[in-house]
């Protein structure tokens, strides 16, 4: 049965990318070995690590003067990382809190630094991302790009004299990014890099020299730079994975990609806005275009929409439980004809079919 998979992560997967994965499961390239089974040492996976780098470095434009790091340990770990390896100065670190994400990472830097809410839209309920300049002097300020839960984005870079750290789990990808403007960015793969298991890591170089000396090996962003992400075992299918995911993107072009998130992303917004049963609280200038809450204001008319659409074959829609409601992930890899499909099982409950 082919179903569309809304989920949030780990998520939709695009066909082709699935399809090549299976035809070299068994045997890569001529090695008789399936990638699952090739030594991390071993040539044919130092060439899948180095064309990863290499597609991620020419898609996200990334400039000279940054590492790329393959670690494990989701985006979570680096909540951890993060103040372990940066907040080395002052001890202090400046957060931006635009959500569920953002209070994450806060509560794990509490456990190793003094953490200050320079802005926050908590008044707001979260929807929309604080747009007052913001003035830091901590050992760096946090940002959480794209708000998973709340279906929020920046879509400005807020400038500050201290580097910039900003997490793009949810979006990484789905439209350039001036990583310039950045010190360090990151996203766990399983939304739209390839599967879980493997945390994408680009920082600025001189960030690497903040590591203190009292830091164990797998805990410190120089231990992986200086090995190329080999220091131990990498997450070997992930990586290629993301490599495969990567070379789909590079084949249509990334502006393609972007143009269809962005036409996918407004069909939705655009049906939700005239819809007199559905609905998106979220301020217009700051909608996600990757994770699009919406809600009928009713719990049980929600339940039942949910229960029609996987009838329908649209599954994972439901809304996170501290959001309720329901949710459509539109990474890179849903098809258009899945948001057809969404749009007409929509419109068909609206107008009364169950
Ligand atoms: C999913 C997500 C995380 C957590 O990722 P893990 O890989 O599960 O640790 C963190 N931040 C954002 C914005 C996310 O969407």
């Amino acid at each position: 049965m082919t179903v569309f998979n809304f989920s949030a992560g780990p998520a939709v997967l695009p066909v082709p990318v699935l399809l090549k994965a299976q035809s070299e499961l068994l045997n890569y390239q001529g090695s008789g070995q399936s990638v699952l089974e090739l030594s991390h040492r071993s040539a044919l996976f130092e060439t899948i690590l180095n064309e990863t780098e290499s597609l991620l470095r020419e898609l996200l434009e990334v400039p000279d003067g940054y590492h790329v790091l393959f670690l494990q340990g989701g985006a979570t770990l680096q909540f951890s990382m993060l103040p372990l390896n940066l907040a080395t100065n002052q001890h202090l670190i400046d957060f931006i809190d635009t959500g569920s994400w953002s209070q994450k990472a806060i509560q794990d830097a509490q456990v190793y630094a003094k953490t200050r809410i320079i802005a926050s839209s908590a008044s707001n309920l979260y929807r929309s991302i604080p747009t007052d300049p913001v003035v830091s002097d901590a050992d760096y300020l946090h940002i959480t790009w794209n708000n998973t839960l709340e279906g929020t984005t920046y879509t400005h870079v807020p400038q500050v004299d201290v580097p910039l750290v900003a997490d793009f789990s949810s979006s990484i990808l789905s439209e350039p990014i001036d990583i310039s403007q950045f010190d360090l960015i990151y996203a766990g793969a399983q939304k739209n890099l390839g599967s879980a298991g493997m945390t994408l890591v680009i920082i600025k170089d001189d960030l690497l020299e903040r590591t203190p000396a009292l830091l164990g090996s797998y805990l410190r962003y120089d231990t992986h730079a200086t090995h190329h992400s080999l220091y131990n075992t990498p997450p070997t299918y992930s990586i290629y994975l993301t490599k495969l995911v990567l070379e789909w993107i590079k084949e249509q072009g990334f502006e393609t990609v972007v143009r269809r998130n962005r036409q996918q992303a407004a069909a939705l917004y655009t049906y939700l806005d005239q819809s007199t049963l559905f609905s998106n609280a979220v301020a217009l200038t700051d909608r996600s275009r990757m994770n699009i809450p919406f809600t009928t204001g009713q719990t049980d008319l929600d339940e039942q929409f949910l229960k029609f659409a996987e009838r329908n074959q649209l599954v994972n829609l439901k809304g996170h439980r501290s959001v309720g409601g329901m949710r459509a992930s539109l990474y890179n890899a849903m098809p258009t004809s899945g948001v057809d499909a969404l749009l007409d099982a929509l419109h068909r409950f609206e107008q009364g079919e169950r």
